[in-house]
């Protein structure tokens, strides 16, 4: 290609790292501001120009019915089901499907590359995205890097390699910036495989929320927050502890939390063609979420190393979540006894499988609503998608 039918974004210039980004202090980092794809920032990203049912219809060919309650939730979907590999991959997130589905796509010669996030050499947190062309390459990049990742800034390079087929790994806000840059990756098909995310966090907050929480933070390989409402955290000698959500020191905790995480309502990656995350399934079971045909291909690579159940959905969470508002709002903590005694009772006649997500998302978006309304009035309209609307719209908030 000659520099004269170069296309226009290729002359604009990636920002430096330490360059504030168009997006501010609610920037996630998500890389494509590292790259000349920022010509289009105005447009693309997450934080500036919310467009989520302009995306749905450009990926799914519909947005989502409001008025279905599960796709009020939890987006377009054709199925939703819960999964487990039959052999875990040691040391993966879950049971390793997402690592799975990628490298059947490689070896099946699907894809030519699958853009996902390994860590650095010096910090098993901190990410480092990278384009995989072999399974080894995918294996290494298992596991969350449970810190703000700027998987986009590869960008660049997929063009520049002249890659055809791409499957792009990513959480909401990279998935929502690179839908709106698709058309100008210059690819054949691209797949994006979703996982869900909330509270994610700078590496410093993720420091800060260690230290705070776990009873050895230097030893912590892996944590996550569980359907058994605890953290699960486990160390480098393969022992797990586990912290009640409601012994959180949330006063502590308050502004851990990317301000980008606090105004996000795309906790579910609605523009990805496969979900996969765990909170919609029980106990150790991951939940998948096939948002469309695309998606459907990428699962059946997988199907026969599978075990498979129906989603459920028991008990109630609204009068779960309208009480822990205000108490989240005042910062409060219970003493830890207080907190383990609250966990048991809850998670015997707590909300479980859908209806747990259900509880999540709720206690997630009444909580952005309320921070978006307090720092971004003035944004809290356009950005606050109307799905999001309606979920909040079920409970009484505090001013
Ligand atoms: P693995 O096979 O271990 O693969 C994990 C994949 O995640 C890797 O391919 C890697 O490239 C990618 N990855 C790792 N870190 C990041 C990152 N920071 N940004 C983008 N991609 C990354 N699920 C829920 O149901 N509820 C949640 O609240 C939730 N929060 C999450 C928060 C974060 C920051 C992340 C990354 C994921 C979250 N998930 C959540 C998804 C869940 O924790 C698992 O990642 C998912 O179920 C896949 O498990 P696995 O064993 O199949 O993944
Ligand atoms: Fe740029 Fe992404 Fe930050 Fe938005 S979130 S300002 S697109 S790096």
């Amino acid at each position: 290609m000659t520099s004269v039918n170069l296309p226009k974004h290729t002359k604009a210039k990636a920002l430096k790292p330490t360059s504030r980004r168009p997006a501010k202090e609610l920037c996630s980092e998500c890389g494509l501001c590292d790259t000349y794809y920022i010509h289009y920032v105005k447009e693309a990203c997450a934080f500036i120009n919310q467009q989520i049912d302009k995306l749905e219809e450009q990926t799914h060919t519909r947005s989502r019915q409001l008025d279905n309650p599960d796709e009020l939730y939890f987006g377009v979907h054709q199925n939703m089901i819960a999964a487990r590999k039959t052999e875990p991959i040691p040391g993966a997130q879950w049971t390793g499907i997402v690592s799975t589905i990628a490298i059947e796509m490689l070896n099946g010669g699907i894809v030519e590359g699958v853009v996902c996030v390994q860590n650095t050499s010096q910090d098993r947190f901190q990410p480092m995205p990278i384009i995989a062309r072999t399974p080894e390459e995918i294996l290494a990049a298992r596991v969350n890097k449970p810190t703000l990742s700027p998987n986009l800034s590869i960008l660049e390079q997929v063009e520049k390699s002249g890659m055809k087929r791409l499957l792009v790994i990513g959480v909401g806000c990279q998935i929502q910036a690179l839908r709106a840059v698709e058309k100008q990756l210059g690819l054949e098909k691209l797949y994006v495989l979703g996982t869900p995310c909330v509270d994610n966090v700078t590496r410093e907050g993720l420091q800060k929320f260690l230290e705070t929480t776990s009873r050895s933070p230097e030893t912590v390989i892996h944590y996550e927050f569980m359907q058994d409402y605890r953290v699960h955290f486990k160390h480098e000698d393969g022992s797990t502890e586990t912290v009640p959500f409601f012994g959180l020191k949330t006063n502590k905790l308050k502004d851990v939390f990317a301000p980008s995480c606090m105004s996000c309502f795309d906790y579910v990656n609605s523009l990805a063609d496969l979900v996969v995350g765990y909170m919609g399934a029980p106990y150790g079971w991951q939940w998948i979420v096939v948002r469309n045909d695309t998606g459907r291909t990428m699962l059946e690579l997988v199907k026969d190393q599978l075990e498979t159940q129906p989603v459920t959905s028991k008990g109630d969470r609204q009068a779960a979540v309208q009480q822990s508002i205000p108490a989240y709002d005042k910062g409060v903590t219970l003493p830890m006894w207080a907190a383990k005694l609250m966990g048991v009772v809850i998670e015997k006649i707590g909300p479980k499988g859908l209806e747990y997500a259900r509880f999540s998302i709720d206690s997630h978006f009444t909580r952005n609503y309320l921070y978006v309304k307090r720092n971004y009035l003035e944004k809290l309209e356009s950005h606050v998608p109307e799905f999001a609307k309606r979920i909040v719209g079920q409970y009484k908030l505090p001013e």
